[in-house]
């Protein structure tokens, strides 16, 4: 039932439009809902069926088992978008796939590339992007995890929170301090293997929309010399820049989380007898409704548009994705809310999908840079335009 007017735009070519609509037919086939009583096993399952599907190739470059030379945003916020409308831990799955091995993509020698992606494409390897500490989440460059270069490689000591698939990831890309300069400058990218003596990774983390997260704690790893990722010192600007690619697919997971309310919403005010009419005759029930509509749309546009000028002109889109993300989860937010409302009682029942989706979509407002931080982006680019 949802709108696929937007697959018609100008950001889109035919492969998107064909991968869109296959990937409608696979959800439809394969994917369940959740049960949520071993979400590890799900997720495994599900990083599983997602690689025999053929979808995790969309996260990883051409050259190492992907389809696009490059990443290409648009797929990727097409798959999430469509993920996140059938089943918010298939998403999240998908999501991790493609930001845990973002940085091998981007920054890894040629070796670490054919270690890693190829298995992340099939499925056999789950990743994991070990950046936020407990004393700094959205403060990045105040870190302190330390890496302390020795013979022959690193030590590591220090502690990573709440990392998603923390516990059940086959390898971590991990941000610790090397010393160089203190705040950004100072911070380098590393692959840890999970297993790696040292490393803890069993403290979960249980939050309102179950997924493996964990705390993980380093006491005195040692890394050998190649688990080195890119240049020393530059793991600061890896990190934005792998996070750049993945801002705008955010804001198209919490886009397909809104088209579901909006569904969910729709059939149930036509459906729900009223007044000796339904719900759906009622004109408070249709404005909230048409704002529902026009939160979605404006979401889509800034999200595909976000997207577009990453994939097509080919520029750094800091800018378009802070809009993106920011516009699309709080609305999101608010389209779900909206949806409950109209389901009433029901609404906040277990098990109804709006009730899942008013938990699912509250920390896409916090992770990969929270709503107010991009605030922070957008008014520094308009403030620097103005100025120029
Ligand atoms: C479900 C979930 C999954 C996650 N997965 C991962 C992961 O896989 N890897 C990883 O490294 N991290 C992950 N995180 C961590 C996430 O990135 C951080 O929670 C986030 O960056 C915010 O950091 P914080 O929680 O320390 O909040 P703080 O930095 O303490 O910020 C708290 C609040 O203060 C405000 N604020 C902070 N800074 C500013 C500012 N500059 N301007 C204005 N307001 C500000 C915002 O409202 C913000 O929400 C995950 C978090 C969650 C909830």
């Amino acid at each position: 039932m949802s709108d696929r007017s937007f697959l018609d735009w100008p950001f889109f070519d035919n492969s998107h439009r064909e991968l869109a609509a296959e990937l409608e037919s696979w959800c439809e086939a394969k994917l369940e809902a959740a049960h949520g009583e071993d979400i590890d096993a799900e997720c495994r399952a599900l990083v599983r069926a997602l690689g025999d599907g053929g979808w995790l190739r969309y996260c990883v470059p051409a050259a190492y088992g992907g389809v696009h030379e490059t990443l290409d945003v648009r797929s990727l916020c097409l798959i999430r978008e469509t993920l996140a409308r059938h089943s918010g831990l298939a998403d999240f799955v998908f999501a991790m796939q493609g930001l845990g091995s973002g940085t091998i993509s981007l920054f890894g020698s040629e070796a670490q590339k054919r270690s890693y992606l190829p298995a992340v494409a099939a499925g056999e390897k789950i990743a994991a992007f070990a950046l936020t500490e407990p004393s700094s989440g959205s403060d990045v460059a105040s870190m302190a995890t330390e890496a302390r270069p020795g013979e022959g490689g690193y030590v590591v000591n220090g502690a990573k929170t709440y990392i998603s698939n923390g516990g059940i990831a086959d390898f971590y890309v991990l941000f610790a301090r090397t010393g160089e300069a203190a705040g950004a400058r100072g911070v380098s990218a590393f692959i840890v293997e999970a297993g790696t003596e040292g490393l803890d990774d069993s403290e979960r983390i249980r939050v309102i929309a179950p997924h493996p997260l964990a705390t993980l704690t380093f006491s005195d790893m040692a890394l050998p010399a190649e688990a080195l990722l890119g240049e020393r010192g530059r793991g600061f600007a890896q990190a934005m820049a792998t996070l750049d690619v993945f801002r705008t697919t955010v804001g198209a997971a919490a886009l397909g989380f809104a088209r579901r309310a909006l569904d969910e919403a729709t059939a149930r005010a036509l459906a729900r007898p009223s007044m000796g009419a339904t719900l759906a005759d009622n004109a408070i029930v249709q404005a909230m409704l048409a704002e529902m509509v026009l939160d979605v749309d404006a979401s889509a546009l800034l999200v595909y548009r976000s997207a577009w000028v990453r994939d097509v002109q080919k520029r750094r889109n800091s800018r378009e994705a802070a809009l993106a993300k920011l516009h699309a989860t709080d609305h999101a937010q608010q389209v779900i809310d909206k949806a409950v409302q109209i389901f009433g009682g029901l609404g906040v029942t277990h098990g109804v999908p709006v009730e899942g989706l008013y938990r699912e979509i509250r920390a896409l407002r916090i992770y990969e840079g929270a709503s107010e931080v991009q605030k922070v982006v957008i008014a520094r680019h308009h403030l620097a335009e103005a100025k120029a």
